[in-house]
């Protein structure tokens, strides 16, 4: 078993707290690498918090994704560590690459993260709430009112490394 963290940086304007928008729900698409054959799959699979699957062999035990390798057949699964919860993207790390999240892997890898979905983030001096960050075209642009600014979201850019 490994645990991977997945890093994201991002160009923030005006915003601070880049997160899920709904931490239990979030399908977060990530592209798998199977550690037996060492296969890529293209394809990038749905992850979230609340699902569960049962893992063949174990007892009782579940995993948030349990997954067969279209290659080679063998079962790999990864399950969300229950007490890391997701970390916010602060302006503090604009630019540069910071935590998100932590994810126990068994029997495969993930290799790639793409941030489609809905995200939040607030207003970095007014603190104004924005809750519908879309960034399935990998960029977001609104206006805070209250600070009369420009805001925005982009230059998602992530990474897997070792936990
Ligand atoms: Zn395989």
């Amino acid at each position: 078993m490994v645990k991977l963290c997945l890093e994201i940086k991002a160009e923030l304007e005006n915003v601070t707290d880049l997160v899920p928008a709904s931490e239990n729900t979030f399908e977060y698409f990530f592209q798998v690498k199977c550690n037996s054959c060492h296969e890529v799959h293209p394809k990038y699979v749905g992850v979230n918090r609340t699902d569960e699957a049962e893992v063949s062999g174990g007892k009782n035990a579940t995993a948030n994704f349990v997954w067969r390798c279209g290659s080679c057949k063998r079962e790999s699964s990864a399950k969300f560590d229950e007490k890391a919860r997701t970390t916010a993207y602060s302006a503090d790390a604009n630019g540069q690459f910071a935590p998100l999240l932590t994810i126990e892997c068994r029997g495969l890898e993930f290799v790639g993260f793409d941030p489609r979905g809905i995200w939040s983030c607030v207003g970095l001096e007014t603190g104004t709430k924005f809750p519908e960050v879309d960034l399935g075209e990998g960029e977001w642009v609104d206006y805070d009112e209250k600070a009369q600014l420009p805001v925005g979201v982009s230059a998602v850019e992530s990474r897997w490394r070792r936990a």
